[in-house]
């Protein structure tokens, strides 16, 4: 993980942004969690590290890495966005309807369906999206 965060911070340097110790902090957390966080979650988990930051200090931060192509924005027609920092992997999301987690998971076979949208229909495909809903592990387990 700590390979992931300096490569970040490379490519961060590299587009001209002042690294700060809350910015680490920051980004440090989205690369080691992977939980898909909204930025409320991150102001919790590092409000205790940095008492002066402030959300808007998150939000900004958040599209700083976005710009730079570091995390993706996950929207869901509200206000909570939540904030994906695995964007090598071409993944899924699963999506718990009672906590809200989402779980990365793999399904390469998609890109088939690209292909056919391609040969069926002439597209010039940009991309496609696949959500998965249903309750997580731990959501089951308090149902019993
Ligand atoms: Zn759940
Ligand atoms: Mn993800």
């Amino acid at each position: 993980m700590t390979d992931r965060v300096e490569k970040a911070v490379e490519i961060l340097k590299s587009t001209g942004v002042r690294m700060t110790p809350q910015r680490h902090a920051i980004l440090t957390y989205l690369l080691d969690t992977m939980t898909h966080p909204t930025a409320d979650e991150i102001y919790k988990a590092l409000e205790g590290k940095f008492p002066n930051m402030s959300v808007a200090t998150i939000y900004n931060n958040l599209r700083v890495f976005k710009e730079a192509g570091l995390v993706r924005e996950l929207t869901y027609g509200d206000s909570s966005s939540r904030f994906d920092a695995n964007v090598e992997e071409d993944h899924y999301h699963a999506i718990c309807t009672n906590c809200g987690a989402i779980r990365d998971f793999h399904y390469p076979y998609l890109r088939e369906a690209e292909e056919a949208a391609a040969r069926d229909v002439g597209f010039q495909v940009t991309g496609h999206r696949l959500e998965v809903y249903g309750l997580c592990e731990a959501c089951q387990a308090k149902s019993h």
